[in-house]
């Protein structure tokens, strides 16, 4: 007896090779009936034994392709047909959209080896992809994923490849991108004046100018990558100069895992996650020896580090490079440039060449960077080869937007129970990355056919995605910063309950109008209590003291003490009229930054005193500390209006003492982590016993800090807390829309 059952299948079901392997699975179970991709999901119905369609249905979870994220399987049985053959049907794109786009993937093994088989006919094709890997987000303009929506329209098949497409069994049946030296993509290389090169290959022609010490704009997958030899360092302070990037580390790629395992030190988790399809940056252990400039990643013990993911990248690396720099092609804090044109103006002062190809790039996408802490790989920036991989969260509800903070931006769009994160999006601040930010919201809004009901913003009054979303017709909720850190590790580990929150990070708009920055939050996605902060101090000049940490450890010795201490950084730096800004309280901004913390005890004890980049001088004092050993520094709890107050003066008092006393950075680094992990431990035990919470999440950006971060959790979990940290969204401000997005589920909800 024959049985019919329709199987409708939602997740990541598109672009991921989905369909020929349904068709495939039901044939190998000889069943009959089809497989239809609409815009609302997969929709199969199948028939034949009932004991078959059994296994048919279970097997499309267990057996799914690589790229495939099923998130429901619905079923139901129905009046069986007279067919007899099983079919692929063509898309529908009518229906509601209530299905994922797949994020762009690295090259697969079958389309590699096929690019370096002499005989294959996509032999050096730098554009090679399949239903298994290539490009898709990046290239996607609406749904249903389907060629005509895609940047791939203008490119027609040449029969040989029409005839995989069309070909149920085929490794390119239904691959949107598919394409070959006939009639796809090519690439094209330029001086940066425009003029074209005449070149037979352009991929040997760019290496050998990569040798010369050239530097290469490449058009990428989602974006233009600057290229230098890694192991010339003229070339790379060549790059550094005109990039205006003066020492934050530059990612480099190297060939395979064998070459990574050369210059870094990976642990198994790591080296699995360098290969695996998404393909991101690992900060990994940088081996001392290293036969990469200096310059690539100065005064840091970390190298970020990644794998070819694209075609180009793949024959690139195989002329024999050890190392290419493989950084965003744009001038600091710019978001990555895209398009061809664009990279000609943009990049004029910056390339001497530019390789160019003539896919559009629709979205732009960085890469991912990601750090091993803790046992866990936890990104840092979660970009191409995640996004729009939706984080699934507990509850669904109306949809929302969340435009995240200023710096770092990421939004988020939540579906249902998807929360769609963005790629990275950049400091709002720069007039390109704002651009980019109300571009991602539009296709995001487009591409997932929704108009949302709340949109959240942070409660910073001048943030431009604040203001931003103020000129929209839509109700708003405003949402505190660190709260939103907090409720994005519950979004993440679906949590539903108050927690004690140690929120640990730069700077953000407090709820009484001061900025906060070093937070003990006592709270769920309806609210918080500020059960303890860091001790006001005075920030000067605002976000001046923040590139020059001098600036914050000259207010913070001045307030504790009334006057300026001898110490030898104050020899080196203007503090007069700081100290007397503070003295007077002129433009000072009081703070609870732990940020700002860790600034002002590297600069006092002979660290930083003016940074290159975002976070060096506390960078720079964990790398130099190595462990922390010693005794703790003075530290208080104190009790004030309320809440907990976590003394700074005695902590910088005796910070101060010990370098007078002759301790250097090293010693005075290693007992103020161990100063933080006592003190936040016993302000964690005091809310757990006020509270009778137990479960304590850990954000911020502080805690991409390897030494604070790996320590403080034993500690915590010792005293009986059960620790939450992030693992699919950064600690960062990269991960706060989710955090504002799941708040607004609950107002919405509530209200
Ligand atoms: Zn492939
Ligand atoms: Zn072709
Ligand atoms: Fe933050």
């Amino acid at each position: 007896m024959a049985i019919r059952r329709q199987i409708r299948v939602n997740g990541i079901v598109q672009g991921v090779g989905f369909r020929p392997f349904i068709f495939n699975l039901a044939r190998r179970h000889g069943l009959a009936g089809y497989v239809f991709n609409t815009s609302a999901g997969v929709i199969i119905e199948a028939q034949g034994k009932a004991e078959a369609v059994t296994e048919f249905t279970a097997a499309i979870e267990n057996e799914a392709p690589p790229l495939a994220l099923i998130t429901e399987i619905q079923t139901r049985e129905i009046e069986p047909v007279g067919e007899t053959e099983f079919v692929i049907t063509p898309s529908n794109g009518q229906a509601q959209v209530g299905t994922m786009i797949s994020p762009d993937i690295a090259v697969c093994d079958d389309c590699r080896a096929e690019l370096f088989d002499p005989a294959d006919r996509r032999h050096r094709y730098p554009f090679i992809n399949c239903t298994n890997c290539g490009p898709r987000y990046t290239i996607i303009e609406s749904l249903p994923y389907d060629r005509p929506f895609t940047s791939m329209r203008k490119f027609t098949m040449c029969p040989a490849c029409q005839a995989e497409y069309d070909a149920p069994t085929d490794r390119r049946f239904h691959a949107q991108p598919n394409a070959c030296p006939v009639c796809g993509p090519q690439l094209a290389l330029h001086k940066v004046d425009g003029t074209l090169l005449e070149c037979a290959d352009p991929v040997r022609a760019t290496a050998d100018l990569l040798k010369q010490g050239m530097i290469l704009a490449i058009k990428g997958l989602g974006g233009f990558h600057l290229a230098v030899d890694a192991t010339d360092p003229a070339a790379v302070s060549e790059l550094r100069l005109r990039k205006n990037r003066e020492e934050k580390p530059l990612a480099v790629m190297v060939s395979d895992l064998t070459a990574a395992q050369n210059l870094c030190e990976l642990s198994e988790a790591e080296a699995k996650l360098l290969l695996s399809p998404r393909s991101p940056i690992i900060l990994a252990r940088k081996r001392a020896e290293s036969t990469l400039a200096t310059e690539v990643a100065p005064g840091n013990d970390r190298l970020g580090i990644m794998l070819p993911y694209t075609p180009l990248h793949h024959l690139l690396l195989a002329e024999g490079f050890t190392a290419l720099v493989m950084t965003s092609a744009n001038l600091s804090e710019e978001p990555i440039c895209i398009d061809n044109d664009e990279g000609f103006t943009r990049l004029q002062n910056i390339a001497d060449y530019l390789l160019v190809h003539d896919r559009d790039i629709y979205l732009r996408g960085d890469d991912s960077v990601f750090i091993h802490l803790a046992g866990k790989n936890r990104p840092i920036r979660r970009s191409r080869g995640y996004a729009p991989t939706p984080v699934l969260v507990k509850s669904a509800g109306p949809p929302i937007l969340a435009v995240g903070g200023e710096l770092k931006n990421t939004v988020c769009l939540l579906q249902e129970n998807r929360a769609f994160l963005s790629q990275h999006i950049g400091d709002l601040e720069n007039l390109e990355a704002y651009n980019f930010f109300k571009l991602t919201i539009a296709h995001l809004q487009k591409v997932f056919d929704t108009r949302p009901e709340l949109i959240v913003h942070d409660l910073h009054p001048r943030y431009l995605s604040t203001q931003w979303a103020q000129e929209q017709d839509a109700p708003l909720l405003a949402v505190q910063h660190h709260h939103a850190h907090l409720a994005a590790v519950l979004a993440e580990h679906r949590l539903d309950e108050p927690v004690i929150g140690i929120i640990m990070d730069g700077t953000g708009y407090g709820s009484d109008g001061t900025i906060w920055g070093g937070e003990i939050l006592v709270g769920d996605c309806a609210g918080f209590d500020r059960f303890a902060a860091f001790e006001p101090m005075p920030l000067p000049g605002g976000d001046a003291a923040i590139k020059a940490p001098w600036r914050t450890a000259v207010a913070y010795l001045q307030t504790t003490f009334g006057h300026l201490p001898d110490l030898p950084f104050l020899r080196d730096v203007e503090h007069q009229p700081i100290s007397e800004m503070v003295a007077k309280d002129i433009n000072c901004f009081p703070t609870s930054s732990c940020g700002r913390l860790f600034d002002a005890v590297a600069a006092m004890s002979g660290g930083r005193t003016t940074i290159r980049y975002e976070g060096q001088a506390a960078i720079e004092m964990m790398q130099s500390a190595g462990g922390i050993e010693g005794d703790p520094f003075e530290f208080a709890l104190e009790s004030t209006d309320g809440i907990f107050l976590m003394a700074v003066k005695p902590l910088i008092k005796s910070v101060a003492k010990a370098v007078q006393n002759g301790a250097g950075l090293p010693e005075i680094g290693r007992r103020f982590h161990r100063t933080l992990i006592e003190l936040f431990t016993e302000v964690a035990g005091a809310a757990a016993r006020r509270t009778g919470i137990s479960k304590v999440v850990l954000s911020g950006g502080v805690f991409q800090n390897q030494l604070l971060f790996e320590n403080l959790i034993p500690r915590l979990e010792q005293s009986g807390l059960q620790v939450f940290t992030h693992e699919q969204v950064p600690t960062n401000d990269g991960g706060i829309a989710l955090g504002q997005a799941l708040i607004g589920r609950r107002f919405m909800e509530d209200n």
